[in-house]
């Protein structure tokens, strides 16, 4: 079972776990895919985004005999889902995601699902009238009904090991990492990214305060043992409480940027993302623009900033 190392885009993580780099044309520009080997087959953790090159690699794979058992999801973003309904409807692979998953991936069915997120935006003095981006096989890749479900602290056997499912919110309100503790390795999926700070989002009305379940998923990670984490995206990390902190640290540099951007005046978040991210321009980046805003409802629910409703825009000042 040694022809995965074959190929120039899968890397040998342990003995049994096999991490394939596929190409994505925005973002990140490629995600990781995890091969956990197990005696019916891989399990595959996440597939890549919907695209003829993803499909190339996948079916390269499969045609080189290696048994695909199940695909298993780390949430529903459709750089990690993209191919869950294809490997379900062209090679009958049963795909998993958790309950949670489920609820957002029927809420992606529905074609207006975005206007909650452009609502959003305007309510917080976006005037450029960017909006998420989607994806145009949304109507595609989403329209498929998963064959299992999985919830908080359930065990899950991937390859032949058995992880724990461990829901870790704020990336996405469905988020999920999975843990083995026998040898101390965690899929993080995109709660922690090696270069980067995972963009922490608001996608529907039921994402309250997404910032403050980001950290209180680090705190759940950081009472685990973990000596190897594997990304979505990017490197595999070694010591992910470190990672978690600087994460953390670049949290509270720009919450505190945030305060001294309103000591003197109430603005939107809009208005301070260009202050911050955009050197007082105006700046183009929805994901800048939405991290502000997450940052903005977390100073507002520890009792740092104060909104005011004006001509139904949200501005911020100090509280007092
Ligand atoms: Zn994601």
């Amino acid at each position: 079972m040694n022809k995965l190392n074959q190929l120039s885009m899968v890397k040998k993580v342990t003995e049994d776990i096999y991490l394939l780099s596929i190409p994505v044309p925005f973002g990140m520009k490629q995600m990781n895919c995890y091969l956990l080997r197990g005696e019916s087959g891989f399990t595959v953790i996440d597939t890549g985004v919907y695209s003829i090159e993803g499909m190339d690699i996948w079916s390269r794979i499969m045609d080189m005999g290696v048994a695909i058992e199940k695909v298993v999801l780390t949430h529903y973003h459709v750089d990690h889902l993209g191919l869950a309904k294809w490997f379900q409807e062209k090679h009958g692979v049963p795909v998993y995601i958790s309950n949670i998953g489920y609820r957002e991936i029927k809420r992606r069915q529905k074609k207006d699902y975005r206007e909650y997120v452009i609502r959003l935006f305007n309510q917080h003095g976006n005037s450029d009238h960017y909006s998420p981006r989607g994806s145009e096989y949304d109507q595609y890749i989403y329209d498929f009904i998963p064959n299992g479900l999985f919830d908080e602290g359930q065990p899950i056997r991937l390859g032949n090991e058995m992880y724990e499912a461990i829901w870790t919110p704020g990336h996405s309100a469905d988020h999920f990492c999975f843990y083995q503790q026998k040898q101390q390795i965690m899929i993080v999926g995109d709660l922690v990214l090696d270069k980067i700070s995972p963009v922490v989002l608001i996608e529907s009305p039921q994402d309250i305060n997404p910032l403050k379940e980001y950290f209180i998923s680090f705190e759940k990670v950081e009472k685990l043992n973990v000596s190897i984490a594997l990304p979505g995206h990017g490197k595999v990390i070694e010591n992910v409480n470190k990672r978690m902190e600087e994460i953390r640290l670049g949290h509270e540099h720009r919450l505190e940027e945030m305060i001294t951007a309103i000591k003197d005046e109430a603005k939107t978040s809009f208005k301070v993302a260009g202050e911050i991210y955009g050197k007082g321009k105006t700046h183009k980046s929805a994901p800048q623009l939405m991290a502000t805003i997450t940052r903005f409802i977390y100073l507002e629910s520890i009792g740092k900033v104060k909104s005011q409703i004006r001509d139904g825009i949200l501005f911020y000042s100090l509280a007092k």
